[in-house]
């Protein structure tokens, strides 16, 4: 398994209280799944996608990538990791504005020490992957919203991570520009691999083949697409007996 998260808690202290954001988080990643995370605002979407993503540690519960049990690690661990194994797309797309589109993609290849040829080289194949060759040389200001976002998926990918963590890419987008940042993703999946998207558009959450919803910070329900091919149903996956998420849907 890739990523396995059981019983999670993450508990934030505001003041005199405390906040539950994920209350019993349990399921399961496996390489090449392609999965979309729903629930309303303050769910707790995008503070398991920051466990996952290694930028926060759960209060109590155990998340392991690759068999590592992260909230062991120390910080400098943590950074390794999200250096080798995560790529994020945000929903403002982080851009640097004067820089241009190659550029960009091979900002976290500087920071991981690789040689000026390999890092053009890598930059370049990320952006092909996201249909931008003829864009490279391009700074943000002279980019569509679609484009800005391919690039920050180009960048997300550039240290072929094991994972390429998404909260609401397509939020600040109209839907035909979501459509063409979904077709990205899919580009990125078939090549092996593992995506994971926080979504509250229905549309998109489609073109997953798995989708996770997520309810007062626990999963309330975790649906599979049976067989291939668009408009597919889904259908619940096994969700083991005595798991919270199972007294939540019923
Ligand atoms: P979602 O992404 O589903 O909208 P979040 O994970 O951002 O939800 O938030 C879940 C809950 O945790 C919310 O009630 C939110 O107010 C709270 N929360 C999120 N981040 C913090 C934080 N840094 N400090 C305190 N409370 C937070
Ligand atoms: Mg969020």
């Amino acid at each position: 398994m890739l990523i396995t998260v059981r019983e999670l808690h993450r508990v934030y202290q505001v003041g005199d209280e405390k906040v539950h954001a994920l209350n019993g988080v349990d399921f399961d990643v496996a390489p090449n799944e392609y999965l979309a995370v729903m629930g309303p605002s303050g769910s707790g979407k995008s503070t398991l996608m920051n466990i996952i993503g290694c930028l926060d540690t759960p209060s109590s519960g155990s998340y392991k990538l690759k068999d590592r049990e992260i909230g062991k690690l120390t910080d400098d661990e943590l950074a390794q990791i999200r250096n080798q194994e995560i790529g994020f797309v945000f929903q403002t797309f982080n851009l640097l504005p004067r820089a241009d589109a190659l550029h960009n993609v091979e900002l976290p290849l500087v920071y991981a020490g690789l040689k000026h040829e390999e890092r053009r080289r890598r930059a370049r194949e990320a952006l092909e992957m996201v249909g931008l060759k003829d864009r490279m040389k391009h700074r943000p200001n002279e980019l569509s919203g679609g484009q800005r976002q391919r690039v920050a998926i180009a960048r997300a990918l550039v240290n072929k991570p094991s994972i390429i963590l998404a909260d609401e890419p397509t939020g600040n987008l109209d839907s035909a520009t979501g459509e063409e940042i979904m077709a990205a993703f899919e580009t990125i999946w078939k090549a092996g691999n593992t995506v994971i998207l926080v979504t509250h558009e229905p549309d998109i959450a489609q073109h997953a083949h798995r989708i996770v919803r997520m309810r007062d910070g626990r999963i309330a329900s975790d649906e599979r697409r049976s067989g291939d091919g668009d408009g597919a149903a889904f259908r619940p996956s096994g969700v083991r007996a005595g798991d919270p998420a199972q007294e939540v849907r019923r």
